[in-house]
């Protein structure tokens, strides 16, 4: 089967076309593979562009450079190096099958057999390879899956599970993304049985799959299967009201919005800022992440206590537009009139400095930070109107009364 001109010119650019002829006049081949293909297929956007090559990592290491196109080693143990072209990244794969596999990381071997680089990849649909002219190489079925949201494992699902159990987690981020009418069986069944081996896994594997999973568009469904498989308690069993995130996902369809995963899954939580904390501390969250996670756990309360604009700015102040915006969302009820108030937000500054105190004649010190906060404070329940003359003024005013 050949994929059609618009097809190609998504997938077959003129940079992976530079690779690919690179390759050829190397004597060897490369096709886009995975995600992309995929996408194609599908009819859906296309993310990163991924190739498999026949030729070994140190060959590309070589000839790609020789043609002035840059290359990372990104991988070269498990074949993959990365192909820079106008500032965008290619993985490179060299066609391989894994010889032995401990449920974490895979010996592999090098191969020039497409269908064995096929076998070894997780989802039917994963598995799709389109050439240089645009042919495109389905070994397993992959192409009527992808168009019908059918993810399905490659071969015996409890195997292929045993081999990589990070597959367990990245059956569920597919059919969260791409899945349409009932998960497949075999996998769903393989995926339950094998949940308690899923603890083997570095957690920080486990929160990119969980966050990407509840990053789709609508993950209900799939994260109903993640609760009731038993694969969420391993990881994220705090991570249970599946009402909350279904009425978030609603609320984002109405106002047009898209969250990310990491607003999706507060919105499993409990409003409580200790979970949030015990959460992100077992994910090895960034602290950033970590943060956020924190500050909408107790946001969505703060926001019910605060109403109306100038309690909404006095929130945004402390917390910033990003997270009020999320929390806003993680909160029942109309939220129109608070995201206009949002969108008009612009963090006002603070127009006094402790030198400014000092200044005024108060030695450096403590009492100058005190004096400052109060001001502040001050400031805040003016609903930040006053002028940088006035806060002077309430400045002395302040100093000489306390
Ligand atoms: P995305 O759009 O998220 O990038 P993708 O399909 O490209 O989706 P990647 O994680 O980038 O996913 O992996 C690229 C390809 O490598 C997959 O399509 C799949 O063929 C293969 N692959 C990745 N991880 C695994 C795995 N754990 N087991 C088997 N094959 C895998
Ligand atoms: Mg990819």
């Amino acid at each position: 089967m050949k994929l059609d001109a618009e097809q190609q010119t998504q997938i077959l650019t003129p940079a992976v076309r530079r690779i690919m002829d690179v390759a050829r006049e190397a004597g060897g081949e490369a096709r886009v593979v995975g995600g992309a293909v995929r996408d194609v297929i599908r009819g859906g956007k296309i993310g990163d562009i991924d190739l498999a090559s026949t030729l070994p990592p140190q060959r590309m290491m070589e000839i790609l450079p020789a043609q002035g196109i840059k290359i990372v080693p990104t991988g070269l143990a498990h074949g993959t190096v990365t192909a820079v072209v106008d500032h965008v990244g290619y993985e490179i794969t060299t066609l391989r099958h894994d010889v032995e596999t401990d449920g974490r990381r895979a010996q592999v071997e090098f191969t020039d057999d497409w269908q064995s680089d096929a076998a070894r990849r997780d989802f039917t649909m994963n598995a799709l390879y389109a050439d240089a002219d645009g042919t495109l190489y389905d070994y397993f079925g992959g192409a009527e899956d992808a168009r019908t949201g059918h993810v399905r494992f490659i071969g015996d699902a409890e195997a292929r599970i045993r081999e990589d159990v990070l597959r367990i987690l990245r059956f569920f981020r597919f059919y969260a993304w791409f899945g349409k009418g009932d998960p497949d069986d075999a996998a769903l069944s393989a995926c339950r049985a094998l949940a308690n081996l899923t603890p083997t896994l570095s957690a920080e594997r486990v929160a990119k799959e969980i966050l990407k999973l509840l990053a789709a568009e609508n993950p209900v469904a799939a994260w109903r299967l993640m609760m009731d498989s038993g694969v969420a308690a391993q990881g994220a069993g705090e991570a249970v009201d599946i009402a909350r995130l279904s009425a978030l996902i609603e609320r984002e369809q109405k106002y047009a919005a898209r969250l990310d995963g990491l607003a999706r899954l507060a919105s499993l939580l409990p409003e409580n800022a200790a979970t949030a904390e015990k959460i992100a501390a077992r994910l090895k969250l960034s602290n950033r992440d970590g943060d956020r996670l924190a500050a909408l756990a107790i946001l969505p309360e703060q926001l019910r206590k605060n109403a109306g604009a100038q309690g909404l700015r006095r929130i945004l102040y402390a917390h910033g537009a990003e997270n009020v915006q999320a929390a806003l969302f993680l909160n029942e009820g109309d939220i129109g009139a608070a995201l206009t108030v949002i969108e008009a937000w612009e963090n006002p500054l603070f127009p006094i400095k402790g030198e400014d105190i000092v200044a005024s004649g108060i030695p450096a010190g403590p009492r100058i930070g005190e004096i400052l906060r109060a001001v502040e404070e001050w400031w805040i329940a003016g609903d930040f109107r006053s002028s940088r003359a006035a806060c002077l003024a309430h400045a002395a005013q302040y100093g000489k009364n306390h």
